[in-house]
């Protein structure tokens, strides 16, 4: 189908809601552009990872918190902010066909997370100190550490004013970085103060572009009269230059904001992360205040950001709550992933305790039973899988119980099930060797099974 015919189709399955139409454009099935599947064996490494994940928040007492994917998209537009390059051209969002709703994937967690907590009163009785995995969906160009489909790992502390909560939050993503092995990251720091400040800044800096708006590019002329602070943070490398020798936020704080800033690197240092502070560092969203921060790796070229995060104090009054001070940060965890170099298989290689052959149909309804009781003793066990044409011949069944890695075979066969028992034959290490036991005292023997690896 050309483009154009294609471009048709679609425009007519939008305006006609006609799901046919989506159908007929598309002859072969696969996975959405720039969205993965994660696939045995190396999904393994995720479970790893996130295992790990899981040890060090339950190390520094943050609490699971799980929020829905699909948003109101106007949930986004006043928590991430309307000139956000997130925003501006990013955002998976339609319209639900049969309620008219607008809605959103959500592209980040953080205003999902003050939502829910706003909505629940969650900081009525004190802080909270929170954290989230989940994937993320933003319309970018799909290339290494940067997809559509995407996982976060993100972590909020909700009510807590202090700098000491901003530095509690940096070393966490350093105890688990260092935890999972990975190496040269460096942290770079900036403040961002107050509203207030920024103003004085802000009219410092478009005083300073306007004087130079000929060197500005297309994106960042529209972003003078809407967001300045935001050519900072620009990736044209033409502008580089031009953006060195703007007006520094940092020169536009105040004693109150200093202190605060002068504290967490104080801290920092005493618990030995080694920072550096950039003062270029806006990060990409409206909502931060005073500490921003990311963790960079040089391994991932422009995607080197691994974790990005600061200070929000100013959220929750945004999304119309009573002013709430918070902190977070968000990890792009393929980015991670990417950087660790651990075999899949290495970790945790999935091989049952035991492989059921089972030599006739009707074996299985005494064999399944038991099969249940074995797991409910903790011991894992993978049942041949017969088809409609029956079970399969005992030798092939043998072969795929080697192959399966199990240290033992459990032998269903016709003489067992005459006399209520099951024939364990060891796979691994022996000469072959079996014993019979009985079906109804199963939990005598079940732990004999069980690896001790
Ligand atoms: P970048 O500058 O790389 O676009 P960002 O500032 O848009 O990052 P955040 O919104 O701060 O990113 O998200 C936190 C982290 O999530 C990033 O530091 C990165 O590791 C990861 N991340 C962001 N966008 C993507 C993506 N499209 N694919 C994979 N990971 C991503
Ligand atoms: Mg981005």
């Amino acid at each position: 189908m050309s483009d154009n015919r294609a471009a048709v189709a679609v425009e007519k399955a939008v305006s006609s809601n006609d799901l046919g139409a989506a159908v007929g454009k598309r002859d072969r099935l696969t996975a959405v552009k720039g969205m993965n599947d994660i696939l045995p064996p190396d999904s393994a490494r995720w479970e790893w990872f996130e295992a790990h994940v899981r040890d060090v928040m339950g190390a520094y007492a943050y609490r699971n918190i799980r929020t829905p994917i699909v948003e109101h998209t106007a949930l986004f537009v006043k928590g991430t902010g309307e000139t956000t390059d997130i925003v501006e051209k990013e955002m998976y969002s339609f319209v639900d066909r049969l309620n008219g709703e607008q809605l959103t994937l959500r592209p980040e967690n953080t205003p999902g997370v003050v939502r829910a907590a706003i909505e629940h009163n969650l900081t009525y009785d004190g802080g909270k100190r929170l954290f989230y995995m989940g994937p993320m969906f933003r319309h970018e160009r799909p290339q290494r550490g940067r997809y559509r489909q995407f996982y976060q790992l993100g972590a909020e502390a909700l009510g807590f004013s202090g700098p000491e909560l901003d530095v509690e939050l940096m070393l966490m993503v350093a105890q688990l970085f260092g935890r999972v092995g990975l190496k040269d990251v460096r942290v770079e720091l900036n403040s961002l103060g107050v509203l207030a400040e920024r103003l004085r800044h802000r009219a410092a800096l478009v005083e300073y572009f306007t004087r130079h708006a000929d060197a500005l590019d297309a994106d960042s002329q529209r972003r003078l009269q809407t967001n300045p602070l935001r050519i900072l943070d620009t990736k044209n490398p033409a502008l580089q230059d031009l953006v060195q020798g703007a007006p520094q936020l940092l020169g536009f704080l105040g004693e109150t904001s200093l202190k605060h800033f002068d504290q967490v690197k104080k801290l920092l240092s005493a618990c030995g992360v080694v920072w550096r502070v950039n003062p270029r560092l806006v990060r990409g969203l409206d909502y931060y205040s005073h500490t921003v921060f990311e963790f960079i790796t040089d391994q991932l070229g422009a995607q080197g950001t691994l974790c990005g995060g600061g200070r929000y104090d100013g959220l929750f009054e945004m999304l119309g709550a009573r002013p709430t001070p918070a902190v977070g940060w968000g990890m792009g965890i393929e980015r991670v992933l990417e950087l660790i170099q651990v075999q899949a298989e290495a970790l945790s290689p999935p091989v049952p305790d035991a492989y059921a052959v089972i030599a006739e149909e009707d074996a299985l309804s005494m064999a399944m039973p038991l099969l249940q009781a074995l797991r409910q003793a903790g011991v894992s066990v993978q049942m041949n899988a017969g088809s409609d044409a029956g079970m399969a011949s005992m030798k092939s069944q043998f072969k795929k119980a080697d192959a399966s890695g199990a240290r033992f075979a459990l032998v269903f066969g016709g003489d067992e099930l005459a006399s209520g028992t099951v024939t364990i034959k060891s796979l691994r290490g022996g000469s072959g060797a079996q014993v019979s036991r009985a079906l109804s005292d199963v939990a005598q023997w079940a732990s004999t099974l069980q690896s001790t690896s």
